[in-house]
C-alpha cells in the first residue's frame, strides 16, 4: 500500500515539467500515475513519497504538425478507440480493458483483440514527448520519433516496451502506423472490422477431469500455434481462455472474428471444435451475436468487464 507524501494533479505538460523538477531538487521519489492499473506496486509503495498523477492529461486528437494522432496519457482505452473511431473510422490494436490508461500501457507495448491483424501498439508509435531529468538535474521536455535523422531516435526505441516510469514522464504519445504517407488522418492508423461476430463460452469446473482440462489447453495452444499466420484465414480471430480458479464454479473463451468474412460463422464453429476436440465435456454457449467493433471495445463483456468472481486476476478499475 503506498503511503505519498503528496498527490502533484497535472493539468498539462508544463506542470508536470516543474513537479519533476521540484520532486528531483528535493530528492523526493516519486512515481507517475496515468491509469491507475499498474499489475505491481511501482506506484503504491512505502518508498514513494510523492504521485504525479497524469488523470487529466486525457485529450485524443489529430495534430497536423507531425503529422500523427495524439494520445494523452491520462486517456483511457476505451475512451481512445470511441475517439479514434468516431472521428476518423481509425483504432489501435491496443488492449481489451477499456480502464487501462494510455500512459503505462503503450510503453510497455500495448497487446489485444487486433494484434494478430496491426501488431502491437508500439509498432504505430512514431513519438512520444516526455519530460527528462538531464545530467544537471533539469527537466524538460523533449519530444523524440521514430524519424532516422532524429537526434532522440534512441530515446523514442526506449519506449517501444520498456514499460512505465522508466525513462522520463510521458506527456504525449504520437501515432503513426510505419509506412503511412500523406497526411489524411483516416489512412494514418489501421482500420478495425466495422462488425465483429463475437462467442463466449464456458465449461463446469464440476464436469471436469485433469484430462480433460489438459486436453483442451494443449488443444487451445496448438491450434494458436498452428494458426498464427497474419494473412490466413483466422488472423481475425482473437480469443482468451481465462482458467479461472475452481472455486468460480466454471470457467470461460471468450472469442472475435471479423463478422465481414463471408464463412465468419464457419470459422468460428471450427475454432470451437478444434479447442472442444478430444475433451470430452461439452461447453455452454453464454453468448454468440454480431456486434459493432464500438459496442465491442467499450461494452461486451467478453473482453472488456472487470471479472469480479472468485479466483479472477481481473480487477475491477482502480
Ligand atoms: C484489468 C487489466 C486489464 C489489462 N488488460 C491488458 C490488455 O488487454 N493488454 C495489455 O497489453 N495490457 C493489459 N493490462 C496491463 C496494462 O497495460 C498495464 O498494467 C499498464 O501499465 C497500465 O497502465 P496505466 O496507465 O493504467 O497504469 P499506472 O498504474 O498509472 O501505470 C503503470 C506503470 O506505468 C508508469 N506510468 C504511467 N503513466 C506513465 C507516463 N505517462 N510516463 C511514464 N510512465 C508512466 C507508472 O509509473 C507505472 O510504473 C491490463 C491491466 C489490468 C489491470
Amino acid at each position: 500500500m503506498g503511503t505519498p507524501d503528496q498527490v502533484r494533479l497535472a493539468g498539462d505538460a508544463d506542470q508536470v515539467v516543474q513537479a519533476v523538477q521540484e520532486l528531483t531538487s528535493s530528492g523526493k521519489q516519486f512515481a507517475v500515475r496515468s491509469g491507475g492499473h499498474c499489475y505491481e506496486d511501482f506506484v503504491t509503495n512505502q518508498e514513494v513519497r510523492a504521485v504525479i498523477d497524469l488523470s487529466q492529461l486525457d485529450g485524443v486528437y489529430f495534430d497536423p504538425r507531425y503529422p500523427a494522432f495524439v494520445v494523452e496519457p491520462g486517456a483511457v482505452l476505451g475512451d481512445v478507440y470511441s475517439k479514434l473511431y468516431k472521428g476518423w473510422g481509425v483504432t489501435l490494436p491496443g488492449g481489451t480493458c477499456p480502464t487501462v490508461g494510455a500512459g503505462g500501457h503503450i510503453v510497455g507495448g500495448g497487446y489485444g483483440a487486433l494484434s494478430r491483424l496491426h501488431g502491437l501498439t508500439v509498432d504505430h508509435l512514431y513519438g512520444v514527448e516526455v519530460v527528462v531529468v538531464d545530467a544537471s538535474g533539469t527537466a524538460r521536455k523533449v519530444v523524440a520519433t521514430r524519424d532516422a535523422a532524429d537526434p532522440n531516435r534512441e530515446l523514442w526505441w526506449a519506449h517501444t516496451g520498456a514499460g512505465g516510469g522508466n525513462f522520463g514522464v510521458i506527456t504525449k504519445y504520437l501515432l503513426r502506423s510505419p509506412g503511412a504517407t500523406g497526411s489524411d488522418p483516416a489512412t494514418l492508423l489501421p482500420r478495425p472490422p466495422a462488425n465483429l461476430l463475437v462467442s463466449s463460452v464456458s465449461w463446469d469446473w464440476a464436469s471436469m477431469t485433469q484430462a480433460a482440462f489438459t486436453t483442451l489447453l494443449r488443444n487451445f495452444g496448438e491450434w494458436c500455434a498452428a494458426n498464427s499466420s497474419a494473412t490466413g484465414p483466422y488472423a481475425s480471430l482473437f480469443s482468451q481462455l481465462k482458467p479461472t480458479h475452481v472455486s468460480a464454479g466454471s470457467f470461460s473463451m471468450s472469442t472475435q472474428i471479423d463478422a465481414g468474412l463471408p464463412n465468419a460463422a464457419a470459422l468460428l464453429e471450427d475454432f470451437l471444435s478444434a479447442v472442444n476436440s478430444g475433451v470430452g465435456v461439452a461447453y455452454q454457449v453464454q453468448d454468440q451475436r454480431v456486434i459493432s467493433w464500438q459496442h465491442a471495445v467499450t461494452l461486451w463483456p467478453g473482453f472488456t468487464a472487470p471479472d469480479t468472481r472468485p479466483g479472477s486476476r481481473r480487477s475491477p478499475p482502480i
